[in-house]
């Protein structure tokens, strides 16, 4: 759950208009992200003032962008995850390549000695 989500549903919390599951979500999310938690208390004070009408909201909303997530959206985490994988996908790949050039160079060499023997052999 993204953070502009739980704001959108931050302001129904707040006026008590949410339903009991969306309620649950806010709270779980503001359990563990601070910037969101800083925005419900800012709507809860507003609603206390009685000024929790369309004007207080975008002002609210306004003051939105100073508020920095604490946690990576679905975005960053998936890119994060993916340049993982692409580097362990690379690793695995040069691994196999030395293991792989390990592998001919011994055949070679095996080669190389057979041809010697039976050269030696000939003569
Ligand atoms: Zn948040």
């Amino acid at each position: 759950m993204t953070c502009e989500i739980i704001m959108d549903l931050i302001p129904m919390y707040a006026d008590r208009s949410a339903s009991r599951e969306t309620c649950l979500l806010v709270e779980k999310h503001i359990k563990k992200c601070s910037s969101c938690r800083r925005f419900l208390n800012s709507c809860l004070k507003t609603e206390k003032k009685g000024m929790f009408n369309q004007a207080g909201l975008e002002k609210l909303r306004g003051n939105l962008r100073s508020f920095e997530c604490d946690i990576p959206s679905v975005d960053a985490e998936f890119a994060r995850l993916s340049s993982k994988l692409k580097k362990r996908k690379l690793r695995t790949i040069i691994i196999s390549s030395i293991i792989a050039a390990g592998m001919l160079a011994y055949i070679v060499a095996d080669i190389v000695n057979a041809v010697k023997q039976t050269y030696r052999k000939m003569r």
